[in-house]
């Protein structure tokens, strides 16, 4: 796992996908910056995420809100109270740590304990291996899975508590040890507050304290009444927004996974109240549908209840995704009740209230929220990609097999060789070709080499341009997938790349 891990690392550098920020100064701690490429699969996740939102229903519409926000927004939210981590300090090493993450890794080491007796029985048993009834009946994996959930609830238990000692026993129960040093010699578990602050105005005296914003959903809510009105929306109507969102995160690490600056997409669908279990259910189906979609297999993900819900939610479940370092969350379904447009209705003396005409009366309307992390999403589309292959002559390539409507380049287009007209007959191609898709040109080295070249780039197609295309106006077209080649006219090619890449 942990060597898979550091593969998808290196991988994302060497191709230009992922690059840490200010790496010449050494980098900055969870921050990164997306290379050519990064930029290119980050900016489809997003269109495909936009186009499913916003294009394809007619009561979703899109937002762009500020980053900087009035500093009431925050106390109003209840970020400037609640938004904090329980943090512990190890009293050797100095190190400080999550303290619910500690915990929650320590349980995902236990699940990794049942993991492996089902990886086991599966070679034992072959094809006849029956996956749910061996764990529901192997006593090991059983006693694992209760052990696993037991500390999971008491987590849960634990944190809810306004007296964060119960985690620091736990902890302590648990006989966790600082990942560091291994010593088992903790301070009391403390509340940190994980919004970046900053200034407004120049004079000390006279500036004013603000927040970056920890989450971009506070922009919409502001902005319901606005975006109602002049959009004439009715309920049930949502409103899509993507941007940055920023926290001070104690325990910066695994990647892109947890930074400190990262994007969200999210969603927040305003529904009549009483309804709201309905499209709570509703939009977990359709963002299932939407991951499904993309092919990365279904067995990566799995659904995650919330017990202990956020001071605002009346339930939560995340989508959680198997990422190089096991199952952890990836998108956020909440019901949010009624409990921001109230609280911004209370702090800021304006009204947030939907008249419904069937019903003929005001009402505040409840909330569904769906969340999802780009950069997340991101690590889950890129790690569950690349893919190490062992071909029928014996020999490995290492392919990023993205889904094709998210690769950054659709195509790479090769004169078979440098001369005799073959290169201005590629570029001709290329030319042709990116009017409607992102192509790139590539001559250099033998043309297996580029084939790998773009194998592990992720490009889905090559095409190659050789002495016959001259008299027969045809070229090879190579899948990435199935590295199947046919022969195909020039004029052919923009309907074949389409297809695969539609929406
Ligand atoms: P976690 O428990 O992992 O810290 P969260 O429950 O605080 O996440 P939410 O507040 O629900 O996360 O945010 C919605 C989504 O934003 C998450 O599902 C995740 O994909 C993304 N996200 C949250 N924090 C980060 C971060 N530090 N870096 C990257 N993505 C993040």
């Amino acid at each position: 796992q942990q060597d898979t891990f550091k593969q998808v690392i290196s991988h994302a550098k060497e191709y230009g996908y992922i690059f840490s920020s200010s790496e010449i100064y050494d980098g900055l701690s969870a921050v990164y910056d997306y290379g050519p490429n990064g930029a290119e699969l980050k900016k489809n996740i997003k269109d495909y995420w936009w186009k499913s939102m916003v294009q394809m229903h007619q009561n979703i519409v899109g937002l762009d809100a500020a980053i900087l926000m009035h500093p009431t927004t925050w106390a109003a939210s209840g970020h400037l109270d609640a938004f904090n981590d329980p943090l512990i300090d190890n009293k050797d090493s100095k190190k400080r740590y999550r303290a619910d993450v500690l915990v929650e890794d320590h349980a995902e080491k236990i699940n990794q304990k049942a993991q492996k007796e089902i990886k086991k029985a599966r070679k034992r048993f072959g094809d006849k291996f029956d996956e749910e009834e061996f764990v529901s009946t192997n006593p090991r994996v059983l006693r694992y899975k209760k052990e696993e959930k037991e500390i999971l609830e008491r987590l849960a238990k634990s944190l809810t508590n306004e007296d964060l000692q119960d985690v620091k026993a736990l902890i302590e129960e648990l006989e966790i040890a600082c990942p560091a040093s291994g010593s088992k010699n903790w301070t009391d578990v403390k509340q940190f507050n994980l919004m970046f602050g900053t200034k407004l105005g120049a004079s000390s005296d006279s500036a004013t304290d603000l927040f970056l914003r920890p989450e971009t959903a506070q922009g919409i809510f502001v902005n319901f009444a606005n975006v109602q009105k002049t959009g004439r929306m009715k309920i049930p109507f949502g409103i899509a927004q993507i941007g940055k969102a920023f926290r001070n995160e104690i325990v910066a690490r695994q990647f892109i996974f947890r930074q400190r600056e990262f994007e969200q997409m999210e969603m927040q669908f305003f529904v009549r109240p009483g309804e709201e279990f309905k499209w709570f259910d509703h939009w977990k189906e359709t963002r299932q549908k939407w991951h499904a979609s993309l092919g990365l297999g279904e067995d990566k993900y799995r659904f995650h209840d919330h017990e202990k819900m956020a001071h605002y939610a009346n339930a939560a479940t995340d989508i959680e995704f198997d990422f190089p370092f096991g199952f952890k969350e990836l998108e956020g379904i909440h019901s949010r009740t009624d409990f921001d447009l109230k609280a911004h209705e209370e702090h800021s003396g304006k009204r947030l209230q939907f008249f419904d005409p069937e019903m003929n009366k005001n009402y505040t309307p409840y909330v569904i929220e769906t969340s999802i992390g780009l950069d997340r999403m991101f690590l889950a589309v890129f790690s569950s990609s690349l893919q190490e292959e062992t071909l029928e002559d014996g020999n490995t390539r290492t392919v990023l097999k993205l889904p094709a409507i998210l690769a950054p380049y659709k195509a790479a287009v090769f004169p078979l060789l440098k001369k005799d007209g073959l290169p201005e007959i590629a570029q001709e191609i290329v030319e042709e070709l990116q009017w409607d898709f992102n192509v790139i040109y590539d001559e250099k080295d033998a043309v297996g080499r580029r084939y790998r070249r773009q194998d592990a780039a992720g490009t889905p197609f090559c095409i190659t341009v050789d002495h016959d295309t001259k008299e027969d106006k045809k070229v090879t077209i190579r899948h990435r997938d199935t590295m199947e080649q046919k022969r195909v006219a020039i004029t052919e090619l923009k309907a074949i790349i389409k297809k695969e890449i539609d929406f």
